[in-house]
């Protein structure tokens, strides 16, 4: 909060002008930024293009059919909904003007006096953006839904295919990208052939499923300690996943991935590799790093604009030769960090440089396994898992989101079973079923389907 000043809500220069500063983006920079602005006297607007906020983090685990979208995003305007000085509005910002100091919408523009742009990042195919069709990256609502669509309608597909080399590649799962993401969906697919459906189907046997995780680096997890990545893939094995190091994919269709001169035959594959920052940043007009991201000086301001902050995902800062890292922590302190600088600024003083304080990191690779980095030390097993769990529950924003996860969570580990297994939306067409094929042993063949113009109107009801 801003000392000081407030009384008269004036920016303290005497002008009566209450600065108005706009955020982009109500992920976890964007609003923690804005809850950091509480009582201070500034106007605040935040755009978002969502009217929710998003927990990333458990992204995987609509994906996958444990929770539903609702559990892990709320309404930006119900967590802000007691801040008086901020109004949250829908609204796809297009580009940024920060000579005019101006952020131009869809439909209209809105001038500003301080910006924080918290844009977070979407997915890189490093070039090969005709892969995003065949293998969809976990970033949005949109996309687990997609995945979700994808994993349980091969399922079903399996299930009506007579041939059994087709059914094999139906039930193969590839998985290009060996970090946590990566890690986390490897686990969770093949505990969904292993358990989940293992007893659902008549034709197939779930628990064949064949999943592979391919990661470019020598080993999985590659920002973790040596010991984890060991012992995540380790955890992995032992669910079946099979785990390829070093492998660069060259070639992704609609059947399978190519590793050089190698195909892997599989109706779905999946990306959790690259990652590349929001189009925004490059309206900038100033320096970005490869991947996209602005190169910010030490204070998060960009170059030659110490009034416009850009944090979270979208960032680039190297503090100490070590780059902050790309997760919600770097992006909620760095939101809290722009909020105390806009403050420091009204009341006339420089802004501070930031700090990142590490609190660790964390990857669960399956039921009752997980590998955790953090204040406490390296550990693994039962108890990471528990604590990752947690600290996600700890985190994540609402209490019903909370009360709910907690008990489908606990509902999933006790029963093996997954609540949301709806395939929702278009999907392709199915293999053609004839009769008597793919029928279980014992049961009688059906009898030939009735050519279509030989189907009878039902009778007309009185
Ligand atoms: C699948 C997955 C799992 C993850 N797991 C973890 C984890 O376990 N632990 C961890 O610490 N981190 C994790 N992360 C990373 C973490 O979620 C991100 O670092 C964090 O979300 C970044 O916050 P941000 O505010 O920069 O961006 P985001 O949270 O991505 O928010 C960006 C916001 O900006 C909005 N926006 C974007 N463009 C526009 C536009 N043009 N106009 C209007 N609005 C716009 C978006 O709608 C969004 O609400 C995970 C990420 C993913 C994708």
């Amino acid at each position: 909060m801003v000392s000081g000043d407030g009384s008269d809500g004036s920016d303290g220069r005497g002008t009566g002008h209450r600065p108005h500063v706009i955020i982009i983006g109500g992920g976890f920079g964007g609003l923690n930024c804005a809850l950091a602005l509480d009582g201070d006297p500034v106007d605040v607007t935040l755009l978002d293009r969502k009217n929710y906020h998003l927990f990333q983090p458990l992204l995987y685990q609509v994906a996958t059919a444990a929770l539903n979208p609702a559990d892990i995003a709320y309404p930006i305007r119900s967590v802000l909904r007691k801040q008086d000085n901020v109004r949250v509005l829908l609204a796809d910002v297009q580009a940024i003007d920060p000579d005019r100091r101006t952020v131009i919408i869809d439909n209209g523009a809105l001038t500003y006096d301080y910006l924080v742009v918290a844009a977070g990042a979407a997915h890189s195919y490093f070039g090969h953006d005709d892969w995003a069709h065949h293998a969809p990256g976990l970033k949005t609502i949109e996309d687990a839904l997609k995945i979700r669509r994808r994993i349980y309608f091969a399922y079903e597909a399996a299930e009506r295919e007579p041939d059994a080399e087709l059914t094999r590649e139906w039930i193969t799962f590839v998985v290009v990208g060996g970090g946590p993401t990566g890690v986390e969906l490897a686990g969770a697919l093949a505990e969904i052939g292993l358990h989940t459906l293992a007893r659902d189907f008549r034709t197939i046997d779930p628990t064949e499923v064949r999943v592979v995780l391919l990661e470019g680096q020598d080993r999985l997890l590659p920002t973790y300690p040596d010991k984890l990545s060991r012992i995540a893939r380790s955890d992995l094995e032992r669910l079946g996943v099979q785990v390829r190091t070093g492998a660069f994919v060259t070639g992704i269709d609609e059947r399978g991935v190519w590793i050089g001169e190698e195909r892997i035959p599989a109706r779905t594959a999946l990306w959790a590799a690259g990652v590349a920052a929001s189009p925004l940043a490059r309206s900038l007009g100033v320096p970005l790093d490869r991947a996209g991201r602005v190169l910010v000086d030490r204070d998060l301001s960009i170059p030659g604009h110490p009034e416009v902050f850009v944090v979270g995902d979208l960032a680039y800062l190297e503090i100490d030769g070590k780059p902050v890292p790309g997760v919600a922590q770097g992006a909620i302190q760095g939101g809290k960090h722009a909020a105390a600088s806009i403050e420091r600024l009204i009341e006339g003083h420089e802004a501070l440089d930031f700090r990142f304080r590490d609190k660790g990191s964390m990857a669960t690779i399956g039921r009752n396994a997980a590998v955790a980095d953090t204040g406490l030390g390296q550990f693994s097993g039962f108890f990471a898992w528990l604590f990752w769990w947690v600290i996600h529950i700890v985190f994540l924003v609402g209490f019903r989101n909370r009360v709910v996860v907690v008990f489908a969570w606990f509902w999933s580990w006790l029963t093996f079973q997954r609540g949301s297994r709806l395939i929702t939306g278009k999907y392709p067409s199915l293999p053609p079923v004839q009769s008597g094929l793919n029928a279980p042993a014992g049961l009688p063949a059906l009898p030939p389907a009735a050519p279509a113009d030989e189907i009878q109107s039902p009778p007309a009801l009185h």
